[in-house]
């Protein structure tokens, strides 16, 4: 299903340079989601990436990932699985971990490599992954971010 929603993002293009860059939202698939993102926090993490002190070969980036905000559209599995729908509010870490190798079966999928911001390899992880890559919206400095189906995400929140 393709959604009518484009979103506007700050995307920072080179070191120590931002654009505003609009973007089309993608196809919603069964076992994703797109997020409205309400808030999200400026960390010292974002400044380092900013600079290219971290991530040299990041390519543009949409910085932010500690990020809140409401889902705008949901797959049917993604919504039976995490018992979310649209409205629903929830907070969002920033990892991507790949689910299978053995760091994410042990509990500890924020080292898993897929997702290691130190990694010299591609890598999935909000606010550190390029808009190269589709469908580009990987991080909270956005009006709409993308929900991956390896997301991790915390629910129950008040509408309030
Ligand atoms: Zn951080
Ligand atoms: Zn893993």
């Amino acid at each position: 299903m393709a959604l009518a929603y484009s979103s506007k993002s700050a995307v920072a293009v080179a070191r120590l340079a931002t654009e505003i860059c609009q973007f089309p939202v993608g196809d919603l698939g069964d076992d994703d989601a797109w997020l409205f993102v309400e808030a999200c926090g400026v960390c010292g993490t974002d400044w380092d990436i900013y600079e290219r002190k971290i991530g040299r070969n990041f390519g543009p980036v949409i910085l932010g990932h500690e990020i809140v905000g409401q889902i705008a559209a949901i797959g049917k599995a993604a919504a039976v699985k995490w018992g979310v729908n649209v409205g629903t509010r929830v907070a969002v870490e920033e990892f991507l971990p790949c689910g299978v190798c053995s760091l994410c079966l042990s509990g500890d999928y924020r080292l898993c490599s897929r997702t290691d911001v130190r990694s010299n390899s591609p890598i999935l992880r909000y606010g550190a992954t390029s808009t190269a890559v589709k469908p580009s919206l990987w991080g909270g400095f956005s009006e709409l971010m993308y929900l991956h189906p390896q997301s991790i995400r915390h629910f129950g929140f008040n509408g309030d």
